[in-house]
């Protein structure tokens, strides 16, 4: 008995109000300030009635929409607990040794913004010295339960261990990913990640049980595989890369699978920045039928933002959990809200292997202006806007990955592209391949990429067709971007 969640004639799915849902969670989240009446199952006509709607629910009311000053309280209590348990991470405590002010003396935000900063090849060094962990745990090993590595697609793998206790943050910090995009007990949550040593998969599939969803992994499948299984199951929750959602909706119209017309109405996304990019965003929601919510994150740091269901084209920054600084990569000052700089994330949850004042790379806009959800946690507009490292400048202009994407798919058409970018930072010549959808003018197409271009940014791009299917396609992070120095 699959609680009532698998119907085998699509026609019987509800498609009304009557009801039959039968475990509703009212009772169980109190919180929860979801409109939508009791039904059945996600039919295509309720996930349509959810668009331009409004509906809030929360993993933790209370916290989630304290005021700003109990917040700041919340944070620097953690804050002490944090820098209490320093004394015994040897990373931390040869780093911070002549810091001024002293660890046992940082008490509040702004003690904590005079701390060096922590980067990733510190992290990547300390490995490299004392390999696996290097010298950032702050426990004997036997206090450990979970080890995750990184991909090391940037450079070196890192080794990653959390203990218990570490790990309820992880989960809490997902389950407020699901709650903020609306999921609950009656969904089923498809997991479209690989099994493997990345953390995505493991913590995204029990975040969904802390949420009580039902949840399937969808580790060691094809594509098609998945496929089948997400119309099979009945998912409703479908949680991959936003690069991999796209390619799942080449292969469903391939084979004339609709997905569109599945039980699928949220897709939520992490690992790179697309699902805020806003037409990547709109491709996602057209071809799945369904509302697309982002995520950031990062193995060594967690699952640090979340989206809401406020329709406003920003992500919140999970304070509950983080103290987060967006900083001037160049000289390290902080950067008023609304304008974009690096976000440093120092994490209060994870006392096994504390990051503190990391720099993540990823380039933010912070917005401290309450949300339209109701909460009070900070936002970051536009969701994680690049990386520091992937600007290249074309005839003055600074460009990163997420705005190329932006215009491409935004021009209709294009399966699959890659961008060929030749020059160092100063670029002279930026290619763009690309797959077209059958039965288009592969000329048109290019040209009307060119227009895009020069229309949003005022530079002159290259547009070549390739045949389809020769361009490589990603499950994880997309690398569409090729850098040439020459
Ligand atoms: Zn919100």
């Amino acid at each position: 008995m699959l609680r009532g969640r698998i119907v085998a004639d699509p026609g019987a799915r509800s498609n009304g109000t009557n009801g039959t849902r039968s475990r509703r969670p009212a009772a169980r989240w109190p919180a929860a300030l979801a409109v939508e009446p009791a039904l059945a199952y996600p039919s295509t006509a309720r996930k349509d009635r959810h668009r331009g709607q409004v509906e809030t629910t929360f993993f933790d009311r209370d916290l989630e929409t304290l005021d700003r000053a109990s917040l700041k309280s919340r944070q620097e209590a953690a804050l002490s607990r944090l820098m209490a348990s320093l004394g015994s991470n040897p990373f931390y405590r040869a780093k911070l040794a002549d810091a001024a002010p002293a660890l046992d003396a940082v008490r509040t935000l702004e003690d904590l913004s005079r701390l060096p900063c922590t980067s990733k090849q510190e992290l990547v060094d300390s490995q490299q010295r004392r390999p696996p962990f290097g010298e950032l745990l702050s426990y004997p090993l036997r206090r450990y339960r979970h080890y995750h590595r990184t991909s090391g697609t940037s450079g070196q793998p890192l080794h990653w261990l959390d203990t218990e206790e570490d790990w309820e943050t992880w989960i809490r910090c997902w389950a407020q990913v699901y709650r903020g995009a609306g999921v609950t007990e009656d969904d089923l949550v498809f997991c479209a990640f690989s099994f493997g040593p990345y953390i995505a998969h493991w913590t995204a599939m029990a975040g969904a049980e802390r949420v009580g969803a039902m949840r399937l992994s969808g580790g060691g499948m094809s594509s098609r595989q998945r496929l089948d299984a997400i119309v099979d199951s009945g998912a409703t929750v479908v949680v991959c890369t936003p690069t991999y959602a796209l390619h799942l909706a080449e292969i469903a119209s391939r084979h004339g699978i609709d997905l569109a017309g599945s039980p699928v109405r949220v897709t939520i996304h992490a690992g790179e920045p697309g699902a805020s990019v806003p037409n990547v965003k709109r491709r996602i929601e057209e071809a799945w039928g369904a509302r697309c919510f982002d995520h950031a994150g990062a193995t060594e740091v967690g699952a640090w933002a979340f989206d809401c269901q406020a329709p406003n084209g920003s992500i919140h920054l999970n304070e509950l959990e983080f103290i987060f600084e967006v900083i001037d990569p160049g000289d390290g000052r902080p950067v008023a809200d609304g304008k974009s700089g690096e976000l440093v994330v120092t994490t209060l949850g994870r006392l096994g292997m504390p990051v503190i004042r990391y720099r993540t790379g990823d380039l933010a806009r912070r917005l401290s202006a309450p949300c339209a959800c109701g909460r009070t946690l900070a936002r970051i507009d536009g969701g994680v806007l690049g990386r520091t490292d992937d600007m290249f400048i074309v005839r003055g202009v600074n460009l990163y990955p997420a705005a190329l994407d932006d215009v491409i798919r935004g021009v209709g058409g294009i399966v699959e592209y890659e961008v060929e970018i030749r020059g160092a930072q100063v670029v002279n010549d930026v290619l763009i391949r690309f797959e077209s959808e059958e039965g288009l003018s592969p000329r048109d197409v290019a040209d009307s990429i060119v227009r895009a271009f020069r229309a949003r940014f005022d530079i002159r791009v290259g547009a070549e067709p390739t045949a389809a299917g020769s361009l490589p396609r990603y499950e994880l992070k997309a690398r569409r971007y090729k850098r040439r120095s020459t």
